[in-house]
């Protein structure tokens, strides 16, 4: 297969610089793409042309705006399966989650462009005579954006297409692992009738160019998606360095309730999907699998069956069912986990070992007789590996799933009404399902949790312009 070359974008020129490559984390030593590194001076340049870019953007008219966006959407749509094989080969996700993933990017280019034709401001009765009240929105200004690596396209589209809709200019900084979507998403943003300099590229270390717009006056608010250890240092650096808006999406270690009154089948379905699924590489990964002593035993061998009997290969066969683990540093940690979880007293029912065949492939893993205390519960691993903890009620449900740092997604597999609504009401979550896995969202509902999971507005659907434009309260007189 060829090697694409993806090089910066700064102020509508494409910019060289030390080349890196990626490889694909299903077959060693098969080069995916080449990408130019871009330096602070580069990332500079992108921050000075977006500052220029930013008003002459913001003062289109909506109809050019929406017009924009569309494009951008439809032509990722056009591309879907091109973009999905190049996704698939350097993230290592299903050619069918790839699929998804780009038409999810596509579908939320066109749901920004006509998020343009709700209203954007209220209008108020002010308490003093002759006083005309409203609320106005303006652009937030140049946003810096900062991804991870387990959403190549997905991500990228759910930050940008909202920062464009709403009049501002942009410089994104995608993970290194996943240029090649970023790359592309360029080349389809640069095809299109957006002014130059109003969407930047810059690739490259977070440490030398996520720092410069962390750090840089040119940068008005920074979206960040990635762990919550770096969040932690993008909040400390927004606030000092010019009290920057920031909004961040991190780590879960997400729940997945289930109740002895539970159907078997969608409770292990739902296990099976939110556990192992895009190789458990998801942010909304069911971690935790909490399970009523009723229900318990048939739960946790009905699981071992599935997870077992998932085919792990290559993820353009149409065959498998689970990809590869991202990098050999990933899967280091992952192995490194199951050797945690052994040394804590938690057995192995399922997989627990590197997949012998080549690439970073790992059997789904499955813990039983795990406890809520125990670092394989509460650590974040990013990877194929959840762990059954056994409870005997609702109430010891509840207060298990809420026992965490985080609180991104939490899960209920039940078929009692009253259960599910109380789950509702009290599961310490931004994202609560029931009888469906913690991982499946939707475009146009709010994205983010609570806790070490996030800071900030909500990300996508008609809450994304909560973090990307100003709220300007405007009195008149006459
Ligand atoms: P990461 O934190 O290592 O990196 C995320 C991004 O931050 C990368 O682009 C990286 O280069 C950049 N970065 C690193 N150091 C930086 C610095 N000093 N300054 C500026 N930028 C810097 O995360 P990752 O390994 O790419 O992704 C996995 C993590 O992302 C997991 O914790 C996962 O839960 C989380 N995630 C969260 C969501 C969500 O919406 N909540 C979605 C997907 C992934």
């Amino acid at each position: 297969m060829s090697v694409t070359v993806h090089l910066n974008l700064v102020d509508g020129e494409w910019v060289d610089g030390e080349r890196r490559s990626n490889g694909n984390p299903a077959r060693p030593g098969e080069i995916v793409s080449e990408y130019a590194v871009a330096d602070r001076d580069t990332a500079r340049a992108a921050i000075d042309a977006a500052r220029r870019a930013q008003p002459g953007w913001a003062s289109q008219p909506v109809g050019s705006r929406m017009a924009v966006l569309d494009d951008i959407g439809t032509t990722i749509l056009r591309r879907t399966e091109e973009l999905a094989v190049l996704l698939s080969r350097e993230e290592g996700k299903l050619l069918s989650e790839a699929r998804g993933e780009v038409s999810r990017a596509g579908q939320t280019f066109r749901y920004y462009a006509h998020q343009l034709l709700q209203p954007q401001g209220e209008v108020y009765s002010s308490t003093r005579p002759g006083v005309h009240a409203e609320v106005r929105r303006r652009p937030l200004g140049v946003i810096g954006i900062i991804t991870p690596w387990n959403y190549p396209l997905a991500i990228p589209a759910w930050k940008v297409a909202p920062a464009l809709a709403y009049g501002n200019a942009v410089v994104l900084k995608p993970a290194e692992l996943v240029t090649a979507s970023a790359g592309e998403l360029a080349r389809i943003i640069a095809g299109s009738a957006l002014p130059p300099g109003v969407f930047n590229l810059v690739m490259g270390a977070g440490r030398v160019v996520g720092e410069e717009l962390l750090t840089s006056a040119g940068i008005d608010g920074v979206s960040f998606t990635g762990g919550t250890g770096t969040g932690g240092h993008v909040a400390r650096q927004c606030l000092a360095h010019g009290n920057k808006r920031f909004q961040l999406e991190m780590g879960g270690k997400n729940p997945l309730v289930v109740l002895d009154d539970a159907d078997l089948e969608v409770a292990v379905r739902c296990a099976l999907d939110g556990s192992f699924f895009s190789t458990g590489q998801r942010c909304t990964a069911s971690s935790r699998l909490i399970v009523q002593a009723g229900i318990h035993d048939r739960f946790v061998d009905a699981l071992a069956a599935a997870a077992g009997a998932l085919r792990v290969g290559d993820p353009l066969d149409p065959r498998s069912e689970l990809g590869p683990v991202v990098s050999p540093e990933q899967l280091a940690q992952n192995l490194d986990y199951v050797r945690i979880g052994r040394d804590e007293g938690a057995r192995v029912v399922a997989g627990g070992t590197h997949q012998p065949d080549e690439g970073q492939f790992m059997r789904p893993t499955l813990f039983a007789g795990a406890r809520n205390d125990m670092r394989l519960a509460r650590e974040e691993i990013f990877g194929p590996v959840s762990c059954v903890i056994e409870v005997d009620d609702l109430d010891e449900a509840i207060s298990v799933a809420g026992d965490t740092d985080y609180g991104l997604s939490a899960g209920i597999v039940t078929t009692s009404l009253s259960a599910a609504e109380r789950f509702k009401r009290d599961a310490r979550a931004g994202i609560v399902s029931v009888n469906l896995p913690t991982a499946g969202t939707e475009l146009h509902l709010p994205f983010g949790g609570t806790g070490a999971s996030n800071h900030g507005p909500r990300e996508q659907g008609g809450y994304a312009r909560d973090f990307y434009s100003v709220p300007v309260t405007c009195y008149t007189g006459w």
